[in-house]
């Protein structure tokens, strides 16, 4: 069969725009004769937002799918491990934390531990061992393992604008994608409404067969061109606001953190993220509740000495997403698509599920395009409604007293679909089967995680059928404690592992 000539111009070099690039380019062997051609326009005077350092698992298999050596990406974006989550004082604000781990529990799928558990709080420690793993400052994997194998799920951190330059020069040197440095000044429509073309400053007109709109908060394509109305989400999520510092290490092997801390704050909360040479830090808040000088203060207070001489960089962002986020001959990935805050780092997930669909559907019949685009839509808007229904999930189970956080509990602020989940698993928990979608954001361990980290007991004792098994369920709580045990035992350091594995894949 006739190979079909795709021609796509991808507006925008951020992640999303690089990102995109490579999983389509690599999907499609865009370096062969008859590729097809994947071309990146990117303005030279339009910065990337430069922010984004927390990755999802799914990174993993992104990365190898685009051909890149783990080992590559650790010594050029200066990246860690990533195990998940430790949120520091969501609860009460006493002190409390709990953990949302990348591991499922132990029995996932096949028993449900939470009525078995002695003590619903410390359901991540009992039911999984990741959590006293990320609590020792572990890496979750021994030299004896592979590049992108692990004892423990993982993800990363690494430096965005780092990360953005590799992905920019694999793009290129192997992947056979044309990059074009010049601005988009305006989109020229077709009469059904299709994007013809992009004018460009320099380079005059770029025609396409699909336009991708990376261009982050300007969404030049989609929003503004296609005229696709913005859904505001900020009655349900009220951050608005970021300070964005990096923060030098005391010393060159100063501790190094192998999962993002997120500390609750009076009205938001603050991110700390270890890379090996530096750490992200940054406060995400509403401006609702709280002026930028409090802001950059409890950002201070949170640092002490480090934060010396540094100067917060300040992003103000709409939380919400376009109301359609593909339509005709043009697809929004990243930021152009929307975005909320970054509570669970959704947002690059989000960018490599996007391209993958893309690359997966660019199809040798043109006219299906709708098609697609259709299900591209029915998709994201149910990943958008569960990522909101989960973040906010974070929020609405707080007993903190301040103003905003007891706006957060507020019904009027929750989401119908949360509050109905809520009502049945007031009675249950969450369980796999109340999730439709084949790959899930955030499964049902994650709720439990998060819930049961946060206190949420469910009345698991008006249900007798939970109780049943309750001889399957002690020898599986035993094992965690043994898998623990060994974990403790066999996973080195987090940064010493992360020096010598680089150390040798050097020589090697
Ligand atoms: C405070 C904060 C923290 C975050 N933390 C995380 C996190 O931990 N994890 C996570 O997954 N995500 C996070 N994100 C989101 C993440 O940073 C973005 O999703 C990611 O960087 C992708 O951004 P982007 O490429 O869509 O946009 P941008 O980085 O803004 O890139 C836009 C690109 O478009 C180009 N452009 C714009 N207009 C034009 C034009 N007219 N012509 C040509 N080119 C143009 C620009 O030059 C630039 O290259 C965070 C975001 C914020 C604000």
């Amino acid at each position: 069969m006739k190979k079909p000539n795709w021609k796509i111009v991808i507006v925008g070099g951020g992640t999303a725009g690089w990102l995109t690039a490579a999983v389509i380019a690599a999907h499609h062997r865009s370096r062969l004769p008859g590729g097809p051609q994947v071309i990146l326009v990117e303005a030279a005077d339009i910065p990337s937002v430069g922010v984004g350092e927390g990755t999802w698992p799914t990174m993993k298999n992104t990365l190898h799918s685009i051909g890149l050596d783990e080992s590559e990406v650790f010594q050029r974006c200066h990246a860690a491990f990533k195990q998940g989550g430790k949120f520091v004082n969501w609860v009460s604000g006493d002190g409390d934390f709990y953990y949302h781990p990348f591991t499922v529990p132990l029995g996932y799928g096949r028993i449900d531990l939470a009525p078995y558990v002695a003590s619903i709080e410390n359901f991540a420690t009992e039911t999984n061992f990741q959590q006293s793993v990320c609590e020792a400052g572990l890496a979750p994997r021994t030299l004896a393992e592979s590049e992108y194998q692990g004892a423990c799920n993982y993800a990363y951190h690494l430096d965005a604008g780092k990360f953005a330059e590799l992905l920019q020069e694999h793009c290129k040197e192997h992947l056979g994608v044309q990059h074009i440095i010049d601005t988009a000044e305006d989109v020229r429509l077709s009469p059904d409404g299709n994007i013809d073309s992009v004018m460009l400053r320099d380079n005059g007109e770029l025609s396409g067969d699909l336009f991708v709109d990376c261009t982050g908060f300007a969404s030049l394509l989609l929003g503004k061109a296609l005229k696709v109305p913005f859904t505001d989400v900020s009655p349900v999520l009220f951050n608005d606001r970021a300070l964005a510092m990096q923060v030098p290490y005391e010393h060159d092997d100063s501790a190094l953190a192998c999962h993002t801390i997120a500390t609750a704050q009076t009205a938001g909360w603050i991110w700390d993220i270890g890379l090996t040479n530096r750490r992200g830090v940054g406060h995400v808040y509403s401006s609702r509740h709280l002026s930028d000088d409090e802001a950059e203060s409890n950002l201070r207070s949170y640092l002490g000495a480090s934060a010396a001489g540094l100067t917060p960089r300040k992003i103000s962002f709409r939380s919400g997403h376009r109301a359609e986020f593909w339509k005709k001959n043009c697809v929004a990935v990243g930021m152009s698509a929307g975005f909320v805050e970054p509570l669970e780092a959704t947002a690059i997930m989000l960018i490599e599920l996007s391209a993958r669909f893309i690359a997966e559907n660019l199809l040798p019949d043109k006219s299906v395009l709708q098609v697609t685009a259709k299900r591209f839509n029915e998709q994201m808007h149910y990943r958008w409604r569960r990522i909101i229904d989960f973040l906010k999930l974070h929020y609405m189970l707080s007993t903190r007293r301040e103003p905003y956080w007891r706006a957060h509990t507020d019904c009027d602020t929750i989401p119908e679909s949360l509050q109905e989940d809520l009502a049945i698993w007031r009675f249950r928990g969450p369980m796999v089967e109340d999730f439709k979608s084949a790959f899930e954001l955030f499964p049902a361990a994650s709720y439990q995680y998060v819930m049961y980290g946060m206190g949420f007991k469910p009345e698991f004792e008006t249900l007798a059928y939970l109780h049943g098994r309750q001889l399957e369920a002690r020898k599986l709580i035993q094992r965690n404690q043994q898998l623990t045990a060994q974990m403790l035992q066999s996973l080195p350091p987090h940064r010493s592992y992360i020096d010598k594995w680089l150390g040798n894949s050097q020589q090697g």
